[in-house]
C-alpha cells in the first residue's frame, strides 16, 4: 500500500532534521547511511512508502535504479571504487 512517508512509522521514510542528503527530487532521495558500511554507503528511498517492494510501480522501480546508477557516477574518486552494489530491502 502506498502511503506518503510522514504518515508512516518507517526508518526509511522519516529522517531526522539533519539527515546528509546527496540528492532530492520529486520522487525520491539519496542519502548518506548512518550507519556505513563502506565509504560510499548511499541509500536511494522513495518519498512515497510501500508496504512492499512488490508493491511499488514499475515505473516507480525503474527510476529508483536510474538514480542509484546516477549516484554511483557522481561519487567522489569513483575511478577508484571497485563497483557499485544495488541493494533492494523489503520487509521488516
Ligand atoms: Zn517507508
Amino acid at each position: 500500500m502506498e502511503e506518503p512517508a510522514a504518515q508512516v512509522d518507517c526508518p526509511f521514510c522519516n529522517w531526522a532534521p539533519d539527515t546528509p542528503f546527496v540528492y532530492e527530487e520529486q520522487l525520491a532521495v539519496a542519502l548518506i547511511d548512518r550507519r556505513p558500511i563502506n565509504r560510499y554507503h548511499i541509500l536511494v528511498v522513495p518519498r512515497m512508502h510501500y508496504q512492499a517492494f512488490v508493491e511499488m510501480p514499475d515505473e516507480l522501480v525503474s527510476h529508483l535504479y536510474r538514480l542509484t546508477k546516477g549516484c554511483a557516477l557522481i561519487l567522489p574518486g569513483r575511478d577508484v571504487v571497485a563497483g557499485a552494489t544495488g541493494v533492494t530491502l523489503d520487509g521488516t
